[in-house]
């Protein structure tokens, strides 16, 4: 009898050994960044997207993990012309003395954007979230020449910074993916630009670092330019509404769902930005974050389907929400 108990409590701790261990292997299998095999496919998809040089993330290819994901081997750590400091979460690298005190207010500003990111994308990855505990490095550049430098030898190879005052440089690897750091230009500092224009690049390229830290690279997933640009756009907070007839028409015209928009005129920014407004103010915020839960791991069309399963014109819808919200605004306009 009392062998008989020893192997029912051997048996009952068996179970639930296994139980625990398979809840926590369930809680973990869907863990971020996701850890997969690269295919040559999609190898050749990233680089032909760098080549590309549209968008404002060079994303590297490593072929083979493990990989040092910690802090210790960043360009800011090695290199001895960057000062730096640090939170629990964030680690600023900044030139020069007279950039201490932004490298400060961009610490705070981080801490700031957290709960913002949170609602919007559905996650922020704090260092315990990711390989090694790496906090997300942030680069403050002293020059343009440095801010040209530093994005080159993050990315590890030529890359096009034109026109950028914010880049998010990425690695995907087997190991999973890293963000080796957000490199901020100067000009972002200078008042001549505004003083909110720091906090809106600092908000735009730490979208970046969630929008793809979120991806799953298992595979293909070639989201046209003003899917990712657009949503980073909006998040940047005031970004400007759409209320003219020129922008309408152009939208109307130019900007198919299924395609980039244009670039001549950044339409894949402000008008992306206008689609994701759109998303909001006709779903819901929760469904928003659906749609972008579901192209980190779907093609567009599967994610449009998940919020508007019954349209067949998501654009049509898009656009005489515009077309309505400068009806409105002319009314206004007219009985002041
Ligand atoms: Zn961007």
């Amino acid at each position: 009898m009392r062998n008989d108990n020893k192997f029912t409590f051997i048996a009952l701790a068996f179970v639930v050994f296994a139980l625990i261990t398979g809840f926590i292997y369930y809680k973990g299998r869907n863990r971020h960044p996701f850890r997969y095999y690269i295919t040559d496919e999609v190898q050749q998809w990233l680089k032909e997207q760098n080549d590309a040089g549209i968008i404002d993330t060079p994303i590297k290819v490593q072929d083979h993990g493990p990989y040092d994901f910690s802090n210790k081997s960043d360009l800011g750590a090695t290199d001895d012309k960057w000062g730096s400091i640090s939170d629990d979460c964030f680690i600023v690298y900044y030139e020069g003395n007279n950039m201490e005190n932004n490298a400060k207010n961009i610490i705070q500003e981080a801490n700031r954007i957290i709960p913002d990111l949170k609602t919007t994308m559905g996650k922020f990855y704090y260092p315990s979230d990711v390989l090694d505990n790496r906090k997300l490095p942030i680069y403050l550049a002293a020059s343009n020449e440095s801010y040209d430098a530093t994005i080159c030898r993050l990315f590890g190879d030529k890359c096009n910074t034109a026109n950028t005052s914010g880049m998010t440089v990425c690695t995907v690897s087997s190991a999973g993916t890293s963000v080796e750091g957000i490199v901020l230009h100067p000009d972002v500092f200078s008042y001549s630009y505004g003083q909110e224009r720091y906090r809106k690049t600092l908000r735009h390229e730490m979208n970046h670092y969630v929008f793809y830290l979120s991806s799953d690279f298992s595979k293909v997933n070639d989201h046209p330019d003003w899917v990712i640009e657009g949503i980073a756009k909006y998040f940047e907070a005031d970004a400007p509404q759409i209320s003219d007839a020129d922008s309408i028409k152009f939208i109307s015209k130019y900007c198919k769902l299924d395609k980039d928009f244009p670039e001549n005129n950044q339409s894949q920014y402000w008008a992306g930005a206008s689609f994701y407004k759109f998303v909001a103010d006709s779903c819901g915020i929760n469904e928003q974050r659906e749609f972008l839960n579901s192209l980190y791991s779907n093609n567009l069309e599967v994610a449009l389907h998940s919020i508007f399963p019954d349209s067949v014109d998501v654009k049509n819808k898009w656009t005489q929400s515009l077309v309505q919200s400068m009806e409105q605004k002319t009314m206004l306009t007219e009985e002041q």
